[in-house]
This record gives structure tokens, sequence and C-alpha cells, in this order.
């Protein structure tokens, strides 16, 4: 027998689309992911402080509201995976889809995958990864390598000014690297990287290597407009450079944009394929909150519903 509803993905796209399918009795099946994603419960379970989630006015901590979310839609009759998917086959209805050897059908699919933090792809970066250079100040920071260290953050958008203010409470010095004159980064979050005496700003640069034989030991910069290069001793290295939609999955088989982000129609979540909807970062370049996650989840278990009363 296929499920009715299968949702790829437990951020809070996935999350609020099993709690919305449950209420609506369809019994969603959820795929949390276990390392497609980097970690299930995505990008939130990365995220200290959440102060823009309406409702909670003291702030939560990510884990603590994916926490939550995953118990009130649990407690609606969802059902809990906790595995990647790793091959689809969405040709046919029912979908196809497969974790492990184990194969799940299912008469409709909300895609919730989420994206992936971005890596500069530096000559040395295999090497000195995790040993030195990370995508996730929030995971790592905290470190004993990093205690009392000079890191450096690459980047200049909020994901950015957040991991180096947060970097300054483990640090003796963080070097934030960014590649023009201007962040991209809201007016605040500047305000509060640039009003921190622990914060130097490196202008009009970008990293072209880390060094260090087994741990990273520090990180060679070139000016963009000199070309001039120069070596930053450090001791950690943290990418803060933009996402990647987990869409590998789909490829050729649902339409995506140049960049790789699922294509939905007009202002819904249907995708190129019928039955098919998408929900969340997976298909938001633009917004790529929380809260509009979790409201593309509420359009998706909606439009789920209806297309499946009416298929
Ligand atoms: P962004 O895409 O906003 O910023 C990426 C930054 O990395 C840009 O400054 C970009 O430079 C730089 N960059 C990209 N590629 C490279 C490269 N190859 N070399 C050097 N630098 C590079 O991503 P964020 O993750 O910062 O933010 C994503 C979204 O999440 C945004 O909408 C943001 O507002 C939101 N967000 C909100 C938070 C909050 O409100 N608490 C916290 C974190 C994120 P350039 O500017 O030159 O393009």
């Amino acid at each position: 027998m296929s499920e009715r509803v299968v949702i790829i993905g437990s951020g809070p796209a996935g999350l609020t689309a099993a709690l919305y399918a449950a209420r609506a009795g369809l019994e969603p099946l959820v795929f949390e992911g276990f390392m497609a994603g980097g970690v299930a419960g995505g990008q939130l379970m990365t995220t200290t402080e959440v102060e823009n989630f309406p409702g909670f006015p003291d702030g939560i901590t990510g884990p603590e509201l994916v926490g939550r979310m995953r118990a009130q839609s649990e407690k609606c009759g969802a059902r809990f995976r906790p595995e990647d998917v790793d091959r689809a086959d969405l040709s046919a209805r029912p979908f196809a889809l497969w974790a492990g050897d184990e194969k799940v059908e299912a008469q409709s699919l909300i895609i919730a995958t989420g994206a992936t933090a971005k890596r500069l792809s530096l000559p040395s970066e295999e090497r000195l990864w995790n040993r030195g250079i990370s995508a996730c100040a929030v995971c790592d920071g905290a470190l004993p390598i990093f205690r009392g260290k000079v890191l450096v953050v690459v980047g200049g958008g909020d994901t950015a000014m957040e991991e180096a203010t947060y970097l300054t409470h483990f640090a003796s010095k963080v070097v934030l690297v960014h590649r023009r004159r201007e962040f991209r980064a809201s007016k605040a979050m500047q305000a509060r990287v640039l009003s921190n005496p622990k914060i130097e700003v490196r202008w009009n640069a970008v990293p072209v290597d880390a060094l260090g034989e087994k741990v990273l030991e520090g990180v060679r910069v070139r000016d963009v407009a000199s070309g001039a290069e120069s070596d930053i001793p450090a001791s950690g290295l943290f990418y803060a450079i933009g996402h990647t939609p987990n869409t590998a999955l789909f490829a050729g088989q649902l339409e995506r944009d140049e960049t790789g982000y699922l294509v939905t129609r007009g202002r819904s979540t249907h995708t190129s394929v019928e039955g098919v909807f998408a929900a969340g970062d997976v298909q938001d370049r633009v917004y790529r909150q929380a809260v509009t996650a979790a409201g593309s989840g509420c359009m998706a278990a909606l439009d789920c519903e209806r297309w499946l009363a009416g298929a």
C-alpha cells in the first residue's frame, strides 16, 4: 500500500507541512534526514538564539523550536523515519522513493530538503576541513581548538555577522573577511559587528588558501583591488557565504532554476510534476527565514490535501 503523503525534510517547512497534513488526517510519513542536509531538523539546529520567530518574545534556541514543532506534528499523527531518501523516481504515480534498499511508494510528495552551506574550495580545504575549517560557527565555535585564538569568518551577509559576533565569546579576536567594501547584512546586525571591539573587518579581501599541515595555522587572503596577498595567522576559518539548495536527488525530474532551486508554479507550492510540492529553502532563494519556511510548509500541505482530494 502506498503512503498518501511523504514529506522529505524536517526543518520548519517539513514539520509544518507534517502538522497540517496530519491534522487533515493524511497520516504523513516524514523522512527526517540523517546526513544529506548536514543535520536532521535543518539549519535551525545550528542556530543559537532565534529572536524573530513570532510568539517567542524572549527568543528561543533553534533546536528547541525544531523540537517543539516536531512534537506538535507527532502529537497530531505525523510519523517519522530518521533516514535520508537517497533515490526518487517521480516518472509515474505512485512515486517511488528509496531509503537504502527499502522502497516506499507515495501518492503525493512534499519536498522540504532545505539548503546546505557553501564552501570556498580552497586548495587545502579538504585536508584542513574539521581541522580548523568549518561552515558552522554555531556548531563548532566552542571547541577547545578555537578558544582564545584568532578566528577568521568569511562573508558579508547576516550569517557572517551572526557568526562573527558569536565567535567573539571564544576567540581572542575575530577577523571578518569580506570581498566588497559594503556588507549586505541588515543594518542592525552590521552595527553589532562594527561596534564590537573584538572584530576586525578586512574589506575587499578573499581567502585564496588555508595554511597549516595538520591543523589550520592561518589564512592567505588576496586584496581584490591590488592583488596583493597576505597571511592572517589564525586557528579557525568559518565560511558564511550562503547556501546551495538540496535538490540533487531530483535533477532531471523536477524543474530547477539556474542555481538549483526547485521552481514552483505561481504563488503555489506545485512543482513541475503533478502531486509533488516544494516548501521552504529548497524553493526560496529570497526570504529564507524560519517563519517563511514554516508558512510555505503550511501552503504545501494545503495544496497537497486539495490535490489529493481531486486526484
Ligand atoms: P547571503 O547570501 O545573504 O550572504 C552571503 C555572503 O557571502 C555575501 O556577503 C557574499 O558576498 C559572500 N560570498 C558569497 N560567495 C562568496 C565567495 N565565493 N567568496 C567570498 N564571499 C562570498 O547569505 P547568508 O547566509 O548570510 O544569509 C542568507 C539569508 O538568511 C539572508 O536572507 C539573511 O538575511 C538570512 N539570515 C538571517 C539571520 C537573522 O535574521 N538572524 C541570520 C542569518 C541569515 P557579496 O555580498 O559580495 O555578494
